[in-house]
């Protein structure tokens, strides 16, 4: 599984195991602060493939300093750009969603899925299907595609390994335990910028307001979902998913702090709560240093100073994403390609101006209602859950146009 590569030159006789890693999505939040952890360890890795889409300048930069074997935008009116932006260095350039998965098929060890949204399934699903141990950062694939997704791992002996903070703390909170003596998973929400707004408040937020997190830097589309809860929606599905327990044992607590990131409840009554700060570098160095722990570079909490943690329960009222997540978990099928899809699609509406903040999950329950069930009765499959896809866009664009209209 890994490449012997010299660590200092050919005199002095020294040998490292060298990690092959890939990352799709290296130029966002996610993907820089993965980055940021590879470039302190350089000897330790050999970078493979480094993916972005419009950020050509990061892409390129990133993959010289990092001696990339490839860099794929996956925006193909870009391929100039980049190949021009890495003249000389000796890194391959490509384009397109088919170089894309060429990418993610070359051999590595690790490989980071940091792609925003659906786009990030089918890169995912290659890097697996190569027997690649998968970080998961893009939720998206395994609400769109849990099942999918858990047997392409299982049929190539591949490894999933969550990478977003609350499946992380999960994900550590049960090492050495039974899932049989799981009672419950709950995990944390800050509540987002608008933790505190009313209704009527809410009918007035602006992309402006909606796009600063109280606790964490990460990606736009993602600060947005934390404030329409619609990211904690998305998270409850990947925890069913991820650790196979029904959605009666998964809760959702407020904690605006957000140092707890999950708690797993046993049968003896006992909580595992898994604390630490707000950065996103020490889920990505559990995954990328897994099975062992190494140091990171991320503030040790003060609990002195901080005091006292607070925690209240959600309110599904202003949070209607909440109440769709659950209404998705029962239907099943290919309904989280649907709602995730929709939900996709009424953020662009949100994001150009053509809905407003409560009119998102207005669209995404509309789209739930309006789809075929044969959509999302299909067997899943890879085609299957991208056709799902396509049709829910289109369908929550219709909704959308309705309600300008
Ligand atoms: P960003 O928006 O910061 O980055 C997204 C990345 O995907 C960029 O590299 C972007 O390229 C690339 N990209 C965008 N559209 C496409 C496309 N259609 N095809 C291929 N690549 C594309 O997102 P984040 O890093 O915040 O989030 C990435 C994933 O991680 C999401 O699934 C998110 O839910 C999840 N996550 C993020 C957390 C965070 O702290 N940020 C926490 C937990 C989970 P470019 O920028 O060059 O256009
Ligand atoms: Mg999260």
């Amino acid at each position: 599984m890994f490449t012997i590569g010299r660590s200092d030159g050919w005199l002095s006789g020294k040998y490292t195991l060298k990690q092959r890693v890939s990352i799709f999505g290296a130029t966002g939040s996610i993907g820089q602060n993965t980055i940021d952890l590879i470039a302190r360890d350089l000897a330790s890795y050999d970078v493979v493939a480094l993916s972005g889409a419009s950020n050509i300048e990061v892409l390129a930069r990133d993959a010289i300093r990092l001696g990339a074997d490839v860099a794929v935008t996956a925006d193909e009116t870009r391929l100039s750009e980049l190949c021009d932006a890495l003249a000389g260095s000796g890194v391959v350039a490509a384009a397109g969603q088919t170089a894309l998965i060429e990418a993610a098929c070359r051999p590595a060890d690790w490989v980071m899925s940091a792609i925003v949204g659906a786009a990030g399934l089918a890169p995912g699903i290659s890097a697996l299907q190569q027997g690649a141990t998968l970080a998961l950062a893009n939720k998206e694939s395994l609400v769109c595609a849990g099942g999918l997704i858990l047997e392409t791992a299982k049929a190539n002996g591949a490894r999933l390994l969550p990478v977003d903070s609350e499946h992380s703390a999960i994900f550590q909170a049960l090492v050495g335990e039974d899932m049989a003596d799981v009672e419950r998973i709950i995990i944390t929400a800050s509540g987002g910028a608008f933790r505190d707004w009313s209704l009527e408040k809410l009918a007035t937020a602006t992309l402006a307001q909606a796009s600063s997190h109280p606790n964490w830097d990460m990606g736009q589309r993602i600060t947005i979902d934390s404030a329409s809860m619609f990211n904690k929606a998305l998270e409850i599905i990947e925890t069913k998913e991820y650790f196979g327990v029904s959605p009666a044992q998964i809760e959702v607590l407020v904690h605006p702090e957000s140092l707890i990131h999950a708690l797993v409840g046993f049968r003896d009554g006992a909580l595992m709560a898994h604390v630490g700060p707000p950065d996103m570098r020490h889920a990505i160095g559990y995954a990328l240093h897994w099975p062992h722990r190494k140091a990171l570079p991320v503030e040790r909490l003060d609990l002195a100073q901080i005091g006292a943690l607070t925690f209240r329960a959600p309110d599904e009222v202003r949070w209607p994403a909440l109440r769709l997540a659950r209404e998705v978990m029962e239907r099943g099928g290919l309904s989280g390609a649907v709602f995730n899809a929709a939900k996709e699609t009424a953020l662009d509406g949100f994001i150009d101006g053509t809905l407003s903040f409560p009119g998102m999950a207005e669209v995404v329950d509309a789209t739930l209602n309006a789809i075929e069930p044969s959509h999302i009765d299909a067997p899943m499959s890879l085609d299957n859950v991208m056709n799902a896809d396509q049709v829910a866009r289109s369908a929550a664009r219709a909704a959308i146009q309705k309600r300008a209209g």
